[in-house]
C-alpha cells in the first residue's frame, strides 16, 4: 500500500456536496514506463482550474480527483531510457501536461500541448491504457521526462510552483505575440494569472497595460510593475485609449463579464485578444461577425517544454518574485483555501507546503 505501488493524495470524493471536503486517499501508480520519472512532490501550487474541476464546473470527472499540477519535487527514480539529462535528486517540476504523442509535426515543433494526443496531469486518461492520473496534492507523481522540468537553482520552491502551470499559460501567448521592447501588452483580468502576466510582461520589456473593471487593483497592478491602469468600469476608456495595444491577454476565469464590443477598440489594427480563460462548460462567447471587424481572437493553451524552460531562466535571470501565500497541506487547509479562491481572497497564489509533515509513510528511503 506504498510507494512505488501506490502514491497518496487529498482527492476530492464527490463534486457536488462534498467538493470542500477532500479526504486522503491512496491510488495506484501508472505503469513505470522506461522514459518516466518518479518524483516526491515537496509543493504545488493551487490553480484555478483545481477548482473547476473539484466543483465539476468541467464536467463529471472520475472520482476520487486528486487534483493539483503546480508542482515541485526531487527525481526518486529514473527510467533506464531517460536521457535529457535528469539525475536522482534534482529538483524538478510539473506542470498541467503529463502526456502527447512526441512523434506528430506539433510535438516536433514545440507544440505539443495542441498535440491530438495531449493528456492532461489528473482526470484524463492516458491514451495508451486508460490509466487517469491524479494531481500533485500527493506524495508522488510518475511522469514522462519530457514533461518533467528541472528548475533553476536560485529560485524558491514555494515561489516556482505557480509558474508550472499558471506562469506558463500566461508566457505562451506573451513570447508568441512578441512581447518586448516597444510592444504595448494588456493583461485583461489581475488574479493569479494575471499578476504573473504583468510580472512576465514587465520583464519581457512590454509598456504593460493592466486592465480590470475596478479600480480595486490598481494600486497593487503598479507595484507588480504594470505602467498604465484601465479601469472598464469608467466612462470612455475605449475612447481614450483607442488604437493603443498591440496585443492582450485574457486571463480571467470568466469570459462572461468581457465586454467584446469595447475591448478590441483599444487594440491596433489587427491586434490580438489572446484568451487563457477556460470558464465553466455553460460558458459561451456569442459574437457576430461585424463584431470581429479588424482583430483576431485566439485561444491558448499551457506552453511547450521549451517555454516553461525558457520562462523560468527568465524568472531567475531577472530575479521575479511572485505574490505567494504558502499554506501547510492537510484536509482543512485545502478546503479553506478552496474557500478563498472561490471568492478571489488572495494575493496572487496558494502554494500548498509541508509535503513531508502528511505523507510521510510515502516517502522512498533515503
Ligand atoms: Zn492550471
Ligand atoms: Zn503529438
Amino acid at each position: 500500500m506504498s510507494y512505488p505501488d501506490n502514491f497518496e493524495g487529498f482527492a476530492v470524493v464527490d463534486s457536488h456536496k462534498k467538493w470542500l471536503s477532500p479526504e486522503k486517499v491512496v491510488y495506484p501508480a501508472k505503469q513505470f514506463n522506461p522514459r518516466d520519472v518518479d518524483i516526491e512532490i515537496e509543493a504545488c501550487g493551487v490553480c484555478g482550474s483545481d477548482v473547476h474541476c473539484a466543483k465539476g464546473n468541467w464536467g463529471e470527472m472520475k472520482l476520487p480527483l486528486v487534483v493539483g499540477h503546480e508542482i515541485i519535487g526531487k527525481v526518486v527514480r529514473l527510467g533506464d531510457k531517460c536521457d535529457t539529462g535528469l539525475k536522482v535528486g534534482d529538483r524538478v517540476g510539473v506542470g498541467a501536461q503529463v502526456s502527447a504523442c512526441l512523434d506528430c509535426n506539433r510535438c516536433n515543433n514545440d507544440n505539443e500541448q495542441y498535440c491530438p494526443k495531449f493528456v492532461t496531469t489528473y482526470s484524463q486518461p492516458y491514451f495508451e491504457d486508460g490509466y487517469v492520473g491524479q494531481g500533485g496534492y500527493a506524495s508522488h507523481i510518475r511522469v514522462h521526462e519530457h514533461f518533467v522540468i528541472p528548475i533553476p537553482e536560485s529560485l524558491e520552491t514555494n515561489n516556482v510552483a505557480p509558474l508550472l502551470c499558471g506562469g506558463a499559460t500566461v508566457y505562451s501567448p506573451l513570447k508568441r505575440n512578441g512581447c518586448g521592447p516597444g510592444k504595448k501588452v494588456g493583461i485583461v483580468g489581475i488574479g493569479g494569472i494575471g499578476h504573473m502576466g504583468i510580472l512576465l510582461a514587465k520583464a519581457m520589456g512590454a509598456e504593460v497595460y493592466a486592465i480590470s473593471r475596478s479600480h480595486a487593483k490598481e494600486e497593487t497592478s503598479k507595484q507588480l510593475g504594470a505602467d498604465h491602469y484601465i479601469a472598464t468600469e469608467d466612462e470612455g476608456w475605449e475612447t481614450k485609449y483607442f488604437d493603443t495595444l498591440d496585443f492582450m491577454v485574457l486571463c480571467g476565469n470568466s469570459l462572461s463579464a468581457v465586454d467584446f464590443g469595447k475591448l478590441p477598440k483599444i487594440l491596433k489594427a489587427q491586434g490580438v485578444i489572446a484568451s487563457i480563460s477556460v470558464p465553466d462548460q455553460h460558458e459561451a462567447i456569442h459574437l457576430h461577425p461585424a463584431q470581429l471587424l479588424g482583430f483576431q481572437i485566439t485561444q491558448s493553451c499551457l506552453a511547450s517544454r521549451a517555454e516553461i524552460i525558457e520562462m523560468l531562466n527568465l524568472v531567475a535571470e531577472k530575479k521575479i518574485k511572485l505574490w505567494v501565500e504558502t499554506v501547510p497541506i492537510s484536509e482543512e487547509n485545502i478546503s479553506t483555501v478552496f474557500k478563498r479562491m472561490e471568492s478571489g481572497d488572495v494575493r496572487f497564489r496558494f502554494t500548498l507546503t509541508d509535503f513531508d509533515k502528511q505523507f510521510d509513510q510515502f516517502k522512498a528511503k533515503k
